[in-house]
Parts: C-alpha cells; sequence; structure tokens
C-alpha cells in the first residue's frame, strides 16, 4: 500500500473518490495575496517520517549564469530526421483530390431510402475497410431520379413545431455521388466495387428499422469513405496488404479500431517522460489531459519507451487508484529553508504507458487538481521537482522530458540548475504551451521560497517579470531546449502583444526554438461507430440518417422540441471569456428562430452560466442549457448536433471542433490559433471546406457565419451532406501529430 505522509496541520484525506467533474479555472496568476518571503504562505507543514529519506534531488544551488535560453539545439543526428517522411502521406490525404465537384443540383433522393439504406449497408460493409478508397465508384447510378419530397420518416415523434419543411432538398443522403471524391484517401485502391467492402463491423445491431435485407440499393459512395480507422494507416499504400481480405475485416468488426491506425515504425528508440498536472481518464478539467493521455499513447506505437507523471491527486477515482503499484518513496528538500517533503511513487501500466503517480496527500489530497493560486504555487513547486527527483530515484533516465503547462513549467529550470550533476542532466527538455494565459504568476519570494531554486535564475531574462513578480512559465520558456505549442498559428499569435500575455517580447527572442503542432483526438475514444454514448452509433455510409435518429434522441434528452429539421447548433465549452461567449451572448435572440434549436454544455463563470439559463427560460423547447460537465452528454451533443460553435477569442488548438468535424458535426469558428489551422473554410466556388468561419472578433461576423451557414443546411442540403461526410473522413486522430513530436525529439537527441 502506498505511504503517503500527511502534514501535521492536515485531517487525513480520504482518498479518492470521485472524478474531477468540474472545471476550474487554471488560472492562478491573478489574485495574487501577498506572501511573504520570509513567511510562507500556505505552507503545508512537513513532518518529515522517520523512515528513510532518500533523497534524491540535489538542492544546492550552483551558481551558474543564467544563460537563459539555450537555443534549439542544433539536430546532432541528422539521419534521424529521416524517419519523417512518414506523415506526408497522411496530409495528402486530406487534401485529397478534389473529384470532379458533385452536382450539387442534384436531384435529391428519396427521401426515406436512407434508413433502410443504412440498414442494408451494414451487413456488407465492415467498417474497417480502410481502404474505403475507391470513393465514389458507383455514385454513378447512385443519382436517384429526382424524388420528390420525402415524406420523411414515419416515426417522427409529433413535431411540435413541424417548420414548415425547410427546403431541405430531399435528404440526399445515400447519394452523394460525389462525395466520397474527397477523400484523397482511397488513392490506392479504388477499383474495388462498395459490395466488396465488408460492412462495417456492426457493432450494435440497432435493431430497428434496419431489416436484414440483403439487398443493399446503390452503394451510397458514400460507403467507401469508410470510417475514420482506414485512413489512419500512416503506412503507405502496400503497408496493409493484408487486409485485403473481406474476411478479416468481418473479424475486426467485432473491435471496431482496435489498434492501429499506426503502424509501427522501426527507427531509433527514444525514451520520453511526460510531465504535467492531469491526465485523462485519472483527472481531466479541459484538453490538456486529452493530449497528455493520447500523445503518450501514440508514441508509445511509434518505437518510443513513454512514461508520464502527474500528481497522485485524491479526487483519482478509486478505480485507477487501486490498481497503482508502489514503486518507493523517499524524502526530498524542497524550500530555502530546507523543509523536505515526502514523495512517494505509485505505478500503473496501461496501454503502453507508464503512469507514474507523485504521491503527497498534503499537496494532493484536495477535490480538484488546482484550487487557488496561493495553493497552487507550493503544489507545483513540489511537484515539478519531485517528478524529477522520482526519475533519478527510478534510475530512469529518459531521452526527452516534455513538459506541459506552467504546472510542470520549473522542470527545465531544475534540470538546468539544481539536477545539472545528476544523470538526469543529459536528458533534452520539450516544453508545450496549451494556454499562455495561465503562466505561474506570483511574488518572487514566495517562489523563491518553495522553489528552493538560486538566486541567479530570478533575473528579468528568466523568472523575474516586472521587477516584482516571478513568472514560471517564462523560466521554463527559458531554460528549455525547445517549446512548441498547439498549432502554428498560435505559435505565431503568441510573438504578438495581442495573444502573448505580456510574454510576446520574450516569445519573439526564443522564437527560434518555438514550434507549433496542432493537436489530434484519440480515435479509441471519439468514434462514432464504436462510442457507447450514443444513442445510435454510425460511421460515414450512414451518417445522414443516423445523425438524424441521434438528433431526435438528443432533443428527448434534452427536452426540446423533437424535429428533424431543426438546425440544432451545439456549445460545448468552459463557459469563459475565452471562448467568445460575450459574442454569444450578443446574437442568441437574432438566431433563435422558428428553425434553430442551440443545447450549450460547459460550467464556468457565473455570469455565462447565468445567461444561458436565461435563454433556456426565454426559449424554452428550443434552447437547452446544460450547466455542468458530462462527458456522456457531450458525446450526444457532438453526434446529434448539426453545427458546432467555437468562436473563441483565442484559441490555442481547440478539440471541440476536431471532435465536432469527426462527428459529422460542421464547425463554426473563428479564424484564430488551432480553429484556423484545422477548419478550412467552405468555398462556395469549388465547394470544399470544412465549416464555417469568421475572422475578427466580432458578433455582427459570428452572426453572418451562422446564418450562412443555416442557409446552406436548408438551401443545399445536399452539399451541406457533402460536407458532413467530408468531416467525417477527415484526419484528425493524433497520427500525424505524433510523428511530428517523434521527429522534434530524434532531432534534440
Ligand atoms: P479547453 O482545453 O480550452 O477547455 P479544448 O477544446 O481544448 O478546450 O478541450 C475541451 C475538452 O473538454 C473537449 O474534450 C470537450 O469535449 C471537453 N469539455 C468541455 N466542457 C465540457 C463539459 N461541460 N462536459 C463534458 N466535456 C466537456
Amino acid at each position: 500500500m502506498p505511504k503517503t505522509k500527511k502534514g501535521l496541520d492536515q485531517a487525513p484525506a480520504s482518498t479518492a473518490e470521485k472524478p474531477v467533474k468540474k472545471r476550474t479555472t487554471h488560472n492562478t496568476d491573478t489574485a495574487a495575496a501577498a506572501t511573504a518571503p520570509g513567511t510562507p504562505t500556505p505552507a503545508p507543514q512537513e513532518t518529515p517520517k522517520t523512515t528513510a529519506p532518500v533523497v534524491k534531488a540535489p538542492e544546492t544551488p550552483k551558481e551558474q549564469p543564467v544563460t537563459a535560453a539555450k537555443t534549439p539545439e542544433a539536430p546532432k543526428e541528422k539521419p534521424v530526421t529521416a524517419a519523417k517522411a512518414p506523415e506526408a502521406p497522411k496530409e495528402k490525404s486530406v487534401a485529397a483530390p478534389k473529384a470532379p465537384k458533385a452536382p450539387k443540383e442534384k436531384p435529391v433522393t428519396a427521401p426515406k431510402a436512407p434508413k433502410e439504406k443504412a440498414a442494408a449497408k451494414k451487413p456488407e460493409t465492415p467498417k474497417e475497410e480502410p481502404a474505403a478508397l475507391e470513393k465514389k465508384p458507383e455514385a454513378p447510378k447512385e443519382k436517384p431520379a429526382p424524388v420528390e419530397k420525402k415524406p420523411e420518416t414515419p416515426e417522427k415523434k409529433a413535431a411540435p413545431k413541424k417548420p414548415k419543411a425547410p427546403k431541405e432538398k430531399a435528404a440526399p443522403v445515400e447519394k452523394k455521388p460525389e462525395g466520397p471524391k474527397e477523400e484523397p484517401v482511397s488513392v490506392e485502391k479504388k477499383p474495388e466495387p462498395p459490395k466488396e467492402k465488408p460492412a462495417p463491423a456492426p457493432k450494435k445491431p440497432e435493431a430497428p428499422k434496419e431489416q436484414p435485407a440483403p439487398v443493399e440499393e446503390k452503394p451510397a459512395p458514400i460507403e467507401e469513405k469508410m470510417p475514420q480507422v482506414p485512413k489512419e494507416q500512416p503506412a503507405p499504400v502496400e503497408e496493409a496488404p493484408v487486409v485485403t481480405e473481406e474476411v478479416q475485416s468481418v473479424q475486426e468488426e467485432a473491435q471496431p479500431m482496435a489498434e492501429p491506425y499506426y503502424t509501427p515504425q522501426p527507427g531509433p528508440r527514444r525514451s520520453i517522460a511526460f510531465i504535467g498536472s492531469e491526465c485523462y481518464p485519472f483527472v481531466k478539467t479541459g484538453g490538456l489531459a486529452d493530449v497528455m493521455y493520447a500523445l503518450p499513447k501514440a508514441l508509445s506505437r511509434m518505437n518510443c519507451d513513454v512514461k508520464v507523471i502527474i500528481p497522485r491527486y485524491a479526487c483519482i477515482p478509486w478505480e485507477y487508484q487501486s490498481k497503482m503499484v508502489y514503486r518507493g518513496e523517499f524524502y526530498m528538500p524542497l524550500c530555502t529553508d530546507g523543509r523536505t517533503f515526502y514523495v512517494g511513487i505509485m505505478e500503473y501500466v496501461w496501454d503502453g504507458v507508464v503512469y507514474d503517480f507523485i504521491d503527497n496527500q498534503e499537496f494532493f489530497s484536495g477535490g480538484s487538481p488546482y484550487t487557488s493560486i496561493i495553493g497552487d504555487i507550493p503544489k507545483f513547486c513540489y511537484f515539478s521537482k519531485a517528478a524529477l527527483a522520482a526519475l533519478n530515484y527510478m534510475d530512469w533516465i529518459p531521452d526527452i522530458i516534455h513538459c506541459h503547462d506552467w504546472q510542470a513549467a520549473l522542470v527545465p529550470v531544475y534540470l538546468r540548475t539544481l539536477f545539472q550533476t545528476t544523470p538526469l542532466s543529459r536528458a533534452k527538455t520539450v516544453f508545450t504551451i496549451h494556454n499562455l494565459r495561465f503562466q505561474g504568476i506570483y511574488n518572487i519570494p514566495t517562489i523563491r521560497y518553495w522553489s528552493g531554486l538560486p538566486d541567479y535564475v530570478f533575473n528579468k531574462d528568466a523568472l523575474t517579470q516586472n521587477w516584482l513578480d516571478a513568472n514560471m512559465m517564462k523560466g521554463g520558456l527559458t531554460y528549455c531546449n525547445m517549446i512548441t505549442t498547439v498549432s502554428n498559428t498560435y505559435a505565431r499569435e503568441i510573438q504578438t502583444p495581442a495573444y502573448g500575455e505580456k510574454l510576446d517580447a520574450h516569445l519573439r527572442y526564443h522564437s527560434g526554438k518555438l514550434r507549433g503542432i496542432v493537436n489530434g483526438i484519440d480515435y479509441d475514444i471519439w468514434n462514432p461507430w464504436t462510442d457507447p454514448m450514443l444513442h445510435t452509433n454510425y460511421d460515414i455510409t450512414n451518417v445522414l440518417p443516423r445523425k438524424k435518429e441521434n438528433k431526435r434522441a438528443l432533443q428527448e434528452e434534452l427536452g426540446l422540441w423533437q424535429d428533424d429539421h431543426k438546425f440544432v447548433i451545439g456549445l460545448i465549452s468552459r463557459l469563459t471569456n475565452q471562448k467568445g461567449l460575450d459574442l454569444v451572448n450578443a446574437i442568441l435572440p437574432q438566431i433563435m428562430d422558428e428553425h434553430t434549436q442551440v443545447v450549450v454544455l460547459g460550467t464556468g463563470d457565473t455570469m455565462y452560466e447565468d445567461s444561458f439559463r436565461y435563454y433556456e427560460h426565454v426559449y424554452k423547447g428550443n434552447l437547452c442549457s446544460n450547466i455542468m460537465y458530462d462527458e456522456g452528454r457531450a458525446h450526444r451533443i457532438y453526434a446529434g448536433c448539426d453545427a458546432l460553435l467555437v468562436p473563441s477569442k483565442f484559441e490555442p488548438c481547440g478539440l471541440t471542433q476536431l471532435i465536432g468535424m469527426h462527428y459529422g458535426t460542421i464547425p463554426i469558428v473563428r479564424e484564430t490559433g488551432g480553429l484556423k489551422d484545422t477548419v478550412q473554410p467552405r468555398n462556395e466556388f469549388t465547394n470544399d471546406g470544412n465549416g464555417f468561419t469568421f475572422d475578427r472578433y466580432d458578433a455582427g461576423l459570428l452572426l453572418d457565419a451562422i446564418n450562412r451557414a443555416k442557409t446552406f443546411y436548408f438551401t443545399n442540403r445536399y452539399c451541406w451532406d457533402e460536407m458532413v461526410q467530408r468531416d467525417m473522413d477527415k484526419n484528425v486522430s493524433w497520427e500525424n501529430s505524433a510523428w511530428q513530436y517523434r521527429n522534434l525529439y530524434l532531432e534534440l537527441t
């Protein structure tokens, strides 16, 4: 059993129980209550345990001149770079050869068809068939004769307000002759007629409408597209020759996408230690947790040894706590006055990744990872140093130490000062900015006391900011070997005063070692075909009819009028001013017409929570505000909405628009940060693009973007549906990004 140390004045903290659901703002920087250097703030009292203090971390500050920013570190081993090759393919896929844009006007198809069709398809098309490639083979025939108005679902639940059936040209659903072309993926194997594709594993039978009827009518081009899994194969063509068998595909159906979209690659093996404050599924308050989970997992499939180090919060579900294994303990000096603290190491190995939890109940017994700046500064000074000390203790010396956000920003500083003489010092450090707004700023005396760092790091080129404050993130940026942020656009933006959060000049100075690598999403978790939280699973071959089912189920779950014809807009976000909610509030009354419904899911600032509650009251039946953190509901909203709103003031990367696209929900975003890098605006002339965008932070422009989307949805459903399929087919997995990180590691080592 893990030994944990408690402060004298601390009540025995109960071990974890509930997962951290509610988001808490990481922001700590502000409200810095003055704390005298001599009088350490909320200093957790410490009672050294009598048992063997195996202190690993050297503490004595040696006077090394603060040479601060080590420049990038010339890539010694050029050769390694070779590895990059693999990425190329993917990108391509996205771009894909735009096949002849399908005739949008094409007569609409038979309305009903959709459902049955969906059913029929299943049998034959194995979800797998990455191959799906050949797009449009049959498409041609598809062109169904111009149909009449689709009577539309018999099962439609009494739709209260039947909007005068918007011109939704009968759902083009299956038809989409061309749709497929988009998919570059197809590239290689185009020949096979759709039928070959074994039906995507009918994971869940979906019994209802699907009559087993083997008769698959025109394999809508869509079918080929295949669910995400396929394209993933980063690997070049032949790579998966084996796959050819339908038989095999059949079995695969059973397990959705089990493995791999990642093909193990040969090449130099590297070891990487990830250090950060949260990691899904143990503890999550935002996108950082998703990255800390998905990136290590993706790297472990790319010939990397990965260890993730996070605090052992009491709020980590018992389900995981109970599986942790005790790895050791020691005492570590931390503060300038020599105070030592207990460090326990608990380990959990899962899915190819080793998770080490730093245990100390004085710091991590709260119900949430973050509290206030006063409590967080000591907590993360301790955590940064303990993580390095733990690596030394376990004698696990990685090639790369990858730190995330301000909570781990002191790691590079410790490594180049107090740990300079330990074996760990040979490791190179990468620091990733997930959100520059939160930097870990407090007065110098307090941070100096709690970090125990030598005085010379508190200079204006490293930790000092504005003469009086110490900025932990600034110190990390200075001492790390490479800085990355989560999108290219954000990497550029943060070098400007408008987005630089007062570190723009510092970032410009270090721009030589700054680069952007966009995030991805984990297809094992975010996969509409296997997602257990959805009402109805679907893939690109049957998204059109099944999305309607999910929409209806969502409307029922949320108490909205059930009507397939409504244009449903989703908003899943932390309710803070970063997310552009003031713009949303300003125009809500203008978008709430009889054809539109809005679903909000999030928690955060009271001001926004209250305004959304108010609007729910005003537009009862058409607007639902879910002021809560609910993973399952988030999944169902992604699946049941037609569009997803992400009008952020700034967005380092953003995951919701990626998830939305993968679930066939069209993003409406502001062109900033990762939103700009991942959502290509719709081009009405070429009929391509993934969503609707606006540039300036202006409510009028947001309204215009929403109206463009709405008009497109109601007047050109055929092309809208093509976009839905195009988005589902877009590769937004970690594959490509993980390769870029891996190559970065190789460059550094
Ligand atoms: P940020 O990290 O700035 O909060 P991201 O878009 O990077 O924003 O990541 C947000 C993640 O948190 C997504 O996975 C999203 O689905 C999830 N999320 C946000 N709010 C909620 C909520 N209220 N309930 C469930 N999931 C949420």
